[in-house]
Formats: C-alpha cells, structure tokens, sequence
C-alpha cells in the first residue's frame, strides 16, 4: 500500500514509518517539523515538509501521490498547554485534521488512521478502559481528537471514508537505539527518568504520592512503541474490506511512578534520586486500557509487554543520542 503520513517525523508517526517500510509498503511523510526531527525520518520514505493549515500544500502531495490510505499524527499533543493555550487544540488541531480530511474526500482516499488518546476517558466507570466507556474529554487536548472522531463518524456515513480511531495509553520505549522519543520540552515520566541517568538532571519529580493506589503514585499503562505501530498497520490492512473501528491500546497491566522509577534504576544501574511534588493538574490516579476488542478482532498482540524491555529499548536510545537527533 501507499500510505500518507501526517507527522511522519515525530515520536510514534516515525516508528509507524519505519514499520510500514519494514513491511513492504511506500510512505510518503508530512510534516512540518514543528515537534518532528528530519533525522527520525526513514530514507526510504518520500518526505514533505509541509503544514496541515496549507490545504494547497496538502491538496498537491495528495493529487501527486495518490496514497491507499492516511494516517494522521501531526498534532499538538499535550494536556497541560491545551489547558493554557486552548486555541491551539480546539482550533489548530480541529482545523488541520478537517483540512486533510476534505482533501481525503476530494482526492478520494478512503482509510484513515486517527491518532487518538486515552484522555477522552476522565471519568471512567469500568477500569480497565474499554472503547465502549463513555466519553469525557479530560481536557481541550481530548476534545480535539474526540471532535476529530465525530468528524470521521459523519465522513464515514456520508463518504464510505473508512476510518479506525486508535486511543492510546502511554507511549513508550524506542523503536532501535537510532529511532527514539526527543521531545523538546520533554514532559514524559520514562524519558525524564532516563535523563536523570545521564546526569541531565539532578532528581525526578514524582507528581504527588497521595493518590487512592497501593504505593500513592500514579497508575499507567505503558505500551511499547513498537506495539502501537503494528496495531496501526493492521487496523489500516483490515479496512479494507472492513468497518470503521475504535479500539484502545495498551497492555492491560499498570505501573505506578515508583514502579517505573525502580526498573529504570535496575536497567540503568543509576539511583535515580526522587523528590515528592506536587499533583500535576488534570492527571487521574488510573488509567489502564482494555484492549481485548483489538486483539480478539484484529488479533493484535504487544510483543514487548515487559516494563523491563520497554525501558531497555528506551535506554539504549537515550545513551546512543543524549540529546536527540540534531544534537547527538
Ligand atoms: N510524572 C511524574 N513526574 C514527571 C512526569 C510525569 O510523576 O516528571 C507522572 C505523571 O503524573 C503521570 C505519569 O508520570 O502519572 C505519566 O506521565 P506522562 O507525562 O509520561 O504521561 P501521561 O500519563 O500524562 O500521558
């Protein structure tokens, strides 16, 4: 297949990239490199640097290449600035995700991968999560991929544009030591603990440690990189003939700050020094994904479900390219 990718170049989009080469089909990336790095982009790929509030520009990379289907990354991706910059959120990633939609419609692409997310269940009454659970955003952040979702819910009805809504949990670990996470700022638990190991920073800051969980710290489920990528390609393979989708994806098990802290000490052989913070904003105490819908329909299954190797993985990136792609 000829797949398009929005944000090819950032975290999880350039890993997609690298699996779906790995796979045997062609990629074109797009990305504007706001957040996205040049270097993390495969070589075998076509690359465009362009921005989704172009809909010229996207109109000629979609009339130029004719891709099989899309799968759309590029957008702002924290919690926390979508609560101090709502606009970016509400507006620029509505407004994007519509721009490349409309020129889907008019250029006749018809699957399409939403990058979406687990804050769009603030207030769940089952844990863990399944895609059933109703919606709450938790913040502008998950009402923008909510509102996206809604998008391709009428897309669907009045086009056939084939679509599946992928809600992740945390995103983790590193593809190879050459393809990793470099987020600039960095806000990640496990890339910040890991910066610590390097002597980048003298302590981690655990975001409180009153929460109602058996060691008071934060409960996530962390999924491997890879994971994610594979479970994007096969939603996108099985659109095919297929339905339009939402499932959720993690591993289904938890892991406290302190857990996380603890495997990244024996992985890395530092102390990694803590102080105790406080709360951060917006954050709940659990939040463990149910991804048996994929699994069961898919047949998708996380390879690298150990915390241990998700952490190796990210390590050995982390030691190779200290401070990311452009400087080293
Ligand atoms: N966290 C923390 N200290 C940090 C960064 C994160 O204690 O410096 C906690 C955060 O409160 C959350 C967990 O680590 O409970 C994972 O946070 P991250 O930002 O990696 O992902 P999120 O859960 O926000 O998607």
């Amino acid at each position: 297949m000829k797949v398009f990718v929005t944000g090819g170049a950032g975290y999880i989009g350039s890993t997609v990239v690298a699996e779906l080469i790995a796979a045997g089909d062609s990629v074109v990336v797009f990305d504007n490199l706001y957040q996205g790095h040049r270097g993390a982009v495969h070589p075998e790929a076509i690359f465009i640097q362009g921005d989704l509030a172009d809909r010229g520009a996207i109109d000629a990379a979609l009339a130029e290449h004719r891709p099989d289907g899309i799968m759309h990354f590029a957008s702002y991706t924290l919690v926390g600035e979508s609560v101090t910059h709502p606009f970016l959120y509400l507006g620029d990633n509505v407004r994007n995700a519509l721009n490349l939609l409309e020129s889907a419609v008019q250029y006749d692409v018809r699957r399409f991968i939403l990058s979406s997310t687990a804050n769009l269940f603030d207030d769940p009454e089952e844990m863990p999560i399944k895609a059933t659970e109703r919606i709450v955003p938790g913040s502008p952040y998950g009402e923008s991929k909510y509102l996206i979702e809604r998008l391709l819910h009428w897309l669907d009805k009045i086009y056939g544009l084939r679509y599946a809504a992928l809600r992740y949990f945390n995103a983790c670990g590193s593809h190879s030591p050459d393809l990793g996470e470099d987020h600039d700022p960095e806000t990640h638990l496990i890339p910040l603990v890991l910066q610590v190991a390097l002597g980048q920073r003298p302590h981690i800051t655990v975001f409180g440690d009153d929460y109602p969980t058996p060691d008071g710290t934060c409960v996530r489920d962390y999924i491997h990189v890879v994971d994610l990528a594979q479970a994007h390609i096969l939603a996108l393979r099985a659109l095919e003939n297929g339905v339009s989708r939402k499932y959720n994806l993690g591993n289904g098990q938890g892991f406290s700050v302190k857990e996380v802290i603890e495997v990244a000490r024996q992985v890395t052989g530092h102390p990694i020094p803590t102080v105790i913070g406080e709360r951060r904003p917006g954050d709940p105490a659990i939040l463990i994904a149910d991804s048996t819908a994929i699994q069961q329909e898919l047949g998708w299954k996380p390879r690298y479900p150990s915390l241990q190797t998700i952490i190796e993985t990210a390590w050995a990136w982390h030691q190779r390219h200290p401070h990311g792609y452009e400087k080293g």
